[in-house]
């Protein structure tokens, strides 16, 4: 018999029924160190209290009204935004998903308002991930998301990841645009190069195209800058914020430039739940921190404290890992093997008393809260170590 819940996940067997800072509490009595969070969401960790406090005070105040009316706090988000960002003007929606495919209908409603209705197609990059909805999926093109839910719909190329030839003979003109993930997490934390983030910027520009980055996953210091988009250099057109952006309350942001946000003129976009008062003050309130002097800056150490030991790994347990991958706070460890490693090793960790998540391409991902403390590092670091070290030796036992 089917459960009552839709069996659309496939869970580990863990019930976490409680969190404190970077830890989570199952109800099998276990301590678990948190570097999950959520996939990348909790950045502030577990009930932070300037978190809790924000929530409470708008719980008591006003939960929901609808954008009917004006909502001081989203004037508040967006004006933080757009003073911290490329970005002109914001627009607040409740996923990634619905962030990045809000994107996509600003890159046709642009080229359409400018004289151009005929550029509708956008071009993606092999191993994207952009969200589940059919747009979504259509455009990632992964055959584990698309399969069974044809026909895709239309309008989305894909090129492979990292080639700049074939990204430009893949223009038509019919393209309006390209969107990838500055670094790509579900495909397992692989990052893309400066050189080809310019490249892309530049065949943009030639082409008339909008560039739009996936930063569902990089953003919100999760990197160690605000957006990851900075590291390079490149700024895009639209950037797609969801994931940390409320803490742990579901929010998104669609960002643009000033000459694409002004093609959103009234009744072309909208959502009920988007930018509520309830989201806008978790949201503000992980700026508050995020935002706050010397924050980043600790997402720095903390981000090369952990990229060192996890070096230190590769180096130890050649037989098991091929490479570190990442950058700031979102790292992966590339095992080698037929791609079912990183999931035994995720497995081997929870034992341990870790989280972690796996991802494409035989990672195992941590995306830790960005509050870590060097501690939280070592420990975690120890108990990888513990896991690899099971590892080597059924690898070593296999061999001989
Ligand atoms: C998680 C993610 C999404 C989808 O976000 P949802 O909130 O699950 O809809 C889209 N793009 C990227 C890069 C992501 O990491």
């Amino acid at each position: 018999m089917i459960t009552a819940v839709m069996p659309t996940y496939a869970r580990y067997d863990v019930t976490l029924e409680r969190g404190e800072g970077v830890y989570a509490f199952g109800t099998d009595g276990r301590r678990y160190l948190d570097f999950g969070a959520g996939i990348a969401v909790s950045v502030l960790g577990h009930c932070h209290p300037h978190l809790v406090a924000a929530l409470k005070a708008q719980a008591e105040t006003l939960w929901h009204v609808s954008n009917l009316y004006n909502i001081p706090g989203q004037e508040h988000l967006a004006e933080r935004l757009v003073a911290n960002t490329f970005a002109d003007a914001v627009f607040f929606n409740n996923s990634g998903n619905e962030a990045v495919e809000l994107g996509f209908k600003m890159i046709r409603k642009y080229q359409y308002e400018n004289g151009n209705p005929e550029r509708y197609r956008i071009i993606s990059v092999s191993g994207a991930f952009h969200g589940r909805s059919l747009a979504g999926i259509s455009s990632g093109k992964q055959e584990k998301h698309t399969k069974g839910f044809g026909p895709l719909t239309d309008g989305f190329d894909q090129v492979a990841f990292g080639n700049l030839n074939e990204m430009k003979a893949a223009i038509t003109p019919e393209t309006a645009g390209i969107v990838i993930e500055p670094i790509q997490g579900e495909g397992g934390i692989r990052p893309v190069d400066d050189a080809y983030l310019k490249g892309i910027r530049a065949i943009c520009d030639e082409f008339g195209l909008l560039l739009q980055f996936d930063e569902v996953q990089t953003g919100v210091g999760r990197t160690g800058k605000l957006y990851a988009y900075e590291w390079s250099g490149v700024a895009p057109d639209i950037l797609s914020s969801a994931k940390g952006l409320g803490g742990g309350f579901p929010v998104g942001a669609t960002m643009a430039i000033e000459k694409v946000a002004q093609a959103m003129g009234p009744g072309s976009h909208g959502s009920t739940y988007g930018g509520n008062p309830l989201a806008m003050a978790c949201a503000n309130a992980v700026l508050d921190v995020v935002l706050g002097d010397g924050f980043l800056d600790h997402v720095n150490d903390m981000a090369s404290r952990l990229g060192n030991g996890l070096e230190g790994l590769v180096d130890k347990y050649p037989s098991v890992l091929n490479e570190t991958r990442g950058k700031g706070l979102l790292l992966g460890l590339q095992c080698k093997g037929d791609g079912s490693e990183a999931g035994t090793l995720v497995a081997k960790a929870m034992a341990g008393g870790l989280l972690a998540v796996p991802a494409g391409d035989n990672v195992i991902r941590m995306v830790p809260p960005l509050i870590i403390e060097a501690e939280h590092v070592d420990e975690a670091l120890g108990i990888l170590d513990g896991g690899l070290a099971e590892m080597a030796a059924e690898v070593g036992q296999e061999a001989s």
